[in-house]
């Protein structure tokens, strides 16, 4: 079968590869029906993620159906269609016990697929620990409003509900690319009284404010000023930053107001400073890192309900057999591109 494969640092391409099969009693092999392409997919090909190796098929964002079983897997069964979720877990280490999947200590866990172990730019997937990375779609949910759910938006949801956010809350969001809407999506279902979101693409602003037209949209470079004029001087009751650019951290310490919550889901190049004697006093949370990804079911039920719908995301669509293109297109963001699907050329 076609696989696009990290063939070495720079460059990806497609390659023949065989067909996966069981190896272990918990794994499921999964046809893909949909899948996209991941900024950290561009990490990888760029060389920017060190556990990569050379050789696996490349993405994490897909949908499909389940193909085989082995015998330890009782969640799910060949022909169910299913969301893959881009970690996997054991369900069983002390830090999946609390719902920390993302720390998973197994050999397996954590950000396997597509980065240490095959992925998802293919046309069949073995998914390792199938019970706690497989969430299966129902029946009213199509695979376009299912494909962001085991990465993006579990991302986003889980920054949400990290952030603590109450009903009088003003919550800032720091970058609208696609984690940063979907983000933005789960915020909303938080109500909270205020949301500024701030975006340095224009393009991005504007269909930011076209999408959500009670949402306050700002450049980052007016966004202290608007985030003060929204909270009579306080500043942000929550931030979540989500843009990982060279000033964007900073920007979401300087405009939370003393006591909050700010919440960093952005992957940065280079470390960040934090002037602690300057902010002595501000008494900040800072909440930090990569998303637990344990929370799928309740997204999917989400979805299903009509609550959440990340489809306006997915601006282009290609087969297969272009999925350079689609990189292309997605990595040079031209033509207002936010996410790309990819469906199997058979289809
Ligand atoms: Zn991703
Ligand atoms: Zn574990």
């Amino acid at each position: 079968m076609k696989a696009l494969t990290y063939i070495s640092q720079g460059q990806f391409g497609i390659t023949d590869k065989p067909v996966p099969e069981i190896s272990d009693p918990g794994d499921a092999i999964v046809r893909v029906t949909l899948s996209s392409i991941c900024s950290s997919d561009l990490h990888i090909k760029h060389g920017a993620v060190p556990k990569a190796v050379t050789g696996i098929t490349v993405g994490h964002e897909m949908v499909g159906v389940v193909e085989a079983v082995g015998p330890a897997v009782s969640k799910v069964k060949p022909g169910d269609r299913v969301a893959v979720n881009v970690e996997t877990f054991c369900g069983e280490c002390f830090f999946c016990r609390h719902g920390w999947v993302n720390n998973c200590t197994d050999q397996h866990g954590g950000w396997a697929l597509g980065c240490r172990i095959d992925g998802g730019q293919t046309e069949l997937v073995r998914v390792p620990f199938a019970d706690n990375g497989l969430t299966k779609i129902p029946d009213n949910v199509t695979d376009r409003q299912a494909l962001f759910v085991g990465d993006i938006l579990a991302t986003g949801y889980w920054a949400a509900k990290i952030s603590e956010i109450s009903a009088d809350d003003t919550v800032l969001i720091i970058g609208a690319g696609p984690t940063g809407i979907c983000t933005l999506m789960c915020v909303q279902l938080k109500n909270p009284a205020k949301i500024i979101v701030s975006e340095s693409d224009r393009s991005r602003r504007h269909f930011i404010q076209k999408l959500f037209p009670s949402v306050t949209v700002t450049s980052p470079e007016e966004c202290f000023g608007k985030t003060m004029e929204a909270t009579c001087n306080t500043g942000a009751d929550r931030v979540i930053e989500v843009a990982g650019s060279d000033t964007t951290f900073r920007m979401a310490y300087e405009c939370a107001r003393p006591n909050a919550i700010v919440t960093i889901v952005a992957l940065y190049d280079k470390p960040q400073i934090l002037p602690l004697p300057d902010m002595y006093g501000k008494n900040l949370t800072f909440k930090t890192g990569g998303v637990d990804a344990c929370d799928c079911d309740e997204i999917m039920h989400l979805i299903s309900a009509g609550r959440l719908d990340t489809t306006p995301l997915i601006t282009h669509t290609f087969p297969f057999s272009k999925i350079e293109e689609a990189y292309g297109l997605f990595e040079s963001r031209s033509d207002n591109v936010i996410k790309v699907a990819v469906y199997p050329d058979n289809l």
